[in-house]
C-alpha cells in the first residue's frame, strides 16, 4: 500500500489502454532531448566541472548496466555498453560542448544539448551504414548525461523499477523491450493510442496502463504516489485517503470478475451451444511462452520477430535468430507457431535503418525485407531451420499487392531450396500467409488470396491506414476509430475472399483481444483470434457465453449500422450483457 501524502490530488485522464488499477511511486523516464532550461552563467568553468561530474556518474552508471547484463544475459549482449562508454570518451563532442560554454556563456544543459543533437545529426546522415548506427549509442548516453546534469534519475537503471508506475513522454519498442523482467507496476504516457507499442507492452505484461494523459509530464515527478485506473483511462497523482478507499472497493470487484473468468481458463474454446472457435497467442520472443502455455493458447498467431533486433539495437545472425525461434517452436509442443517476418521502419527503429520524413509509409517491413536478401535470407533460414521441429506458418507484414507477395514467396522458396540442399527441411509444408494492414490489400484481397495459404489481419495498421490517423499520436487519438464503418466493411471484405478462396483468415491485431470486438470479429467471418495472452481468459469466457445465433444476430446489426456511434453502443451494450448473465 502507498504511503498517503499531504500533497493535494491531481487527476488527469488519458485512454485506457490495458485493464486493471495499480499504484505504486512513479519512475520518470526521462528521455533527455524534450525541455532544457537555458539561461546566461557567470563562471563557464564551473559549469564544465558540472559537465565532467555528469560524465563520471553516466560512466559509473553504465559500467554497473553492462556488468548486471553480462551476469543476467551474456558477453555479446553486454558488448553494446562498451561502446556506449566509449561515446563519454569521445574527444571531439566534448571539446565542442566546452568550447560553447565558454563562448555563449550560456548553461552546460543548454549548450551539452545543442551540441550533443548537432553530433547525432551528423553521424545519422553518413552514409556509412555502421556510422549511422553510432547515433543510436550517442542518442541513448548524451540523453543519459543530460539527464544528470538536469537533476533527474538516469534513465534506465534497469535494477530500481520493480513496483514502480513508469511515466513516460512516450515509450518506443526499445524502451520497453527488456523490461518483462522489471515488475513495473503501471505504463503511463503522454503520448500515444491504444494500440501503440507501449500499449500492447502493457496488455502483453498483463500491467494496467494509460496514454495520451495530456499534462502528465509536468503534474508527475518521481516517487510521487501514482494510481493508475486502465479501466476508465484515468492517473490520479497523490491520491487522497478518500481515493484510496474507493479503489480499494474497486478492486475487489475487479478481482472477483477476474476470478470468475479465471476460472474458466482450461474450458473449451466453443460456444454456448458448441460451435468451435480458435483462440491464439501474439508474441515478441521465447520469454512469453510461459503465458501461452497457463492461459491455454492454441498455438502463437503472430512471432513479433523484430522484437530481437529491437533488443540487441543491431541486425541479428542467423544463428541468433534460430536459437530464439527454435526455442520458441519447441516450446509450443506441436501447436503451430506463426512468424510475422521483420517488421521495421516505422517507429520500430534501428540505429541501422536511414532517417525518413514519415516513416509509416517508408522503407518499413516487407519493403525493406525484399530490398535487402542479405537480412532476409537468414531470417527465413532461421525459421525454416526451426520448422523442422514443429508446425510453423510464415506471414508477411505489409503486403500491399499480389506482386509484393509473390516476391515475398520467391524468397522463401529459394531459401527452402537452399536448405534443402544442405539436407534441411521442414516437419510440415510451411504455410505462407500475408498480413493484410494496407487498404490496397484490402481492395485485392480476391486475387491475393489466390496467392496466399492465409490472411492475418493486422488491424493496428489496417485502421491507421483507412482512416489515416497516425496510431501513436495522441492529438488524433479520438479519430483513430474502429468502429468506422469503413473498418467494418473491410473486415468483411476480407474475410469474405477468405473465405471464397478457401483459406482461413485471422485477426492478430489488438481488437482480436477487445472482449467487446472479438464476438464480432468472429461474427463478420475470422476464423482464428490471436491476442496478448493476459487477454485471452477474457476473451475465452465472454465467447464461450454466446450463442451461435447470437453472433450472427451481431453481425448483421452492426453491417447494417448506419455510423460508428451506433456500433460503439452496440458492440459495448452486446458485451456488458454478457458480462452481466455470468
Ligand atoms: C497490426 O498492425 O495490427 C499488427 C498486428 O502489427 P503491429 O502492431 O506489430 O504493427
Ligand atoms: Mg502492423
Amino acid at each position: 500500500m502507498q504511503a498517503e501524502s499531504n500533497r493535494s490530488e491531481v487527476r488527469l485522464s488519458g485512454t485506457a489502454a490495458s485493464p486493471g488499477v495499480a499504484r505504486g511511486p512513479a519512475y520518470v523516464l526521462f528521455k533527455g532531448m524534450s525541455v532544457v532550461p537555458c539561461y546566461e552563467v557567470q563562471d563557464a568553468e564551473a559549469e564544465i566541472r558540472r559537465l565532467e561530474a555528469a560524465i563520471s556518474a553516466t560512466r559509473a552508471e553504465i559500467t554497473l548496466l553492462r556488468d548486471d547484463v553480462a551476469r543476467r544475459l551474456n558477453a555479446a549482449e553486454a558488448a553494446i555498453f562498451d561502446a556506449h562508454l566509449l561515446v563519454l570518451e569521445d574527444v571531439a563532442l566534448i571539446d565542442d560542448i566546452q568550447a560553447r560554454v565558454r563562448s555563449t556563456r550560456l548553461n552546460i544543459e543548454h549548450c551539452f544539448k545543442e551540441g550533443a543533437q548537432h553530433y547525432i545529426e551528423i553521424f545519422e546522415n553518413m552514409k556509412d551504414g555502421f556510422l549511422r548506427e553510432r547515433a543510436a549509442d550517442i542518442r541513448d548516453v548524451t540523453g543519459r548525461v543530460l539527464d544528470r546534469l538536469i537533476g533527474a534519475q538516469p534513465s534506465r537503471p534497469a535494477p530500481a523499477r520493480g513496483g514502480r508506475v513508469l511515466v513516460a513522454r512516450e515509450l518506443t519498442p526499445s524502451d520497453t523491450a527488456g523490461t518483462e523482467d522489471d515488475g513495473m507496476a503501471a505504463f503511463v504516457t503522454e503520448e500515444g493510442g491504444r494500440t501503440s507499442h507501449s500499449a500492447i507492452m502493457a496488455r502483453a505484461l498483463g500491467i494496467p496502463s494509460v496514454v495520451g494523459v495530456v499534462g502528465l509530464m509536468a503534474a508527475v515527478g518521481d516517487d510521487d504516489a501514482i494510481l493508475v485506473d486502465g479501466e476508465d483511462g484515468l492517473v490520479i497523482v497523490n491520491p487522497s485517503a478518500e481515493t484510496l478507499e474507493h479503489y480499494r472497493a474497486r478492486e475487489l470487484v475487479i478481482r472477483t470478475r477476474r476470478d470468475r473468468i479465471m476460472a474458466e481458463v482450461g474450458l473449451d474454446d466453443v460456444t454456448a451451444d458448441g460451435d468451435p472457435f480458435v483462440l491464439q497467442a501474439n508474441i515478441g520472443g521465447p520469454e512469453d511462452m510461459d503465458d501461452v502455455a497457463s492461459f491455454k493458447a492454441r498455438g502463437v498467431g503472430l512471432y513479433r520477430t523484430e522484437n530481437l533486433c529491437l533488443r540487441l539495437d543491431r541486425w541479428p545472425t542467423e544463428e541468433e535468430q534460430h536459437a530464439e525461434y527454435a526455442e520458441v517452436v519447441r516450446r509450443s509442443a506441436g501447436a503451430p507457431v506463426t512468424f510475422r517476418t521483420l517488421d521495421l521502419g516505422g517507429d520500430k527503429r534501428l540505429g541501422a535503418l536511414e532517417p525518413e520524413d514519415n516513416p509509416f509509409m517508408g522503407f518499413r517491413a516487407v519493403r525493406l525485407c525484399l530490398a535487402h536478401p542479405e537480412i532476409f535470407r537468414p531470417q527465413l533460414r532461421a525459421i525454416i531451420r526451426a520448422a523442422a521441429l514443429g508446425p510453423v506458418s510464415i506471414m508477411f507484414p505489409m503486403i500491399s499487392g499480389v506482386e509484393e507477395m509473390r516476391a515475398a514467396k520467391a524468397a522463401y522458396r529459394e531459401a527452402e531450396a537452399g536448405l534443402a540442399a544442405e539436407g534441411v527441411r521442414p516437419a510440415s509444408p510451411v504455410r505462407l500467409g500475408a498480413m493484410i494492414e494496407i487498404p490496397s490489400a484490402v481492395a485485392v484481397a480476391d486475387r491475393l488470396a489466390r496467392e496466399c495459404d492465409f490472411f492475418s489481419v493486422g488491424t493496428n495498421d489496417l485502421v491507421q491506414y483507412l482512416l489515416a490517423v497516425d496510431r501513436g499520436n495522441q492529438k488524433v487519438a479520438s479519430l483513430y476509430d474502429p468502429c468506422h464503418p469503413a473498418v467494418v466493411g473491410s473486415l468483411r471484405a476480407v474475410f469474405t475472399a477468405a473465405a471464397a478462396a478457401g483459406i482461413h483468415a485471422a485477426v492478430c491485431g489488438e481488437l482480436a483481444g477487445d472482449p467487446e470486438w472479438a464476438p464480432l470479429l468472429l461474427s463478420l467471418g475470422a476464423s482464428q483470434l490471436s491476442m496478448s495472452s493476459s487477454a485471452l481468459p477474457e476473451v475465452r469466457f465472454l465467447l464461450r457465453h454466446c450463442q451461435k445465433s447470437e453472433l450472427d444476430a451481431l453481425g448483421e446489426r452492426v453491417t447494417a449500422s448506419p455510423d460508428a456511434s451506433e456500433t460503439r453502443r452496440i458492440l459495448r451494450e452486446f458485451a456488458a450483457t454478457k458480462m452481466r448473465q455470468r
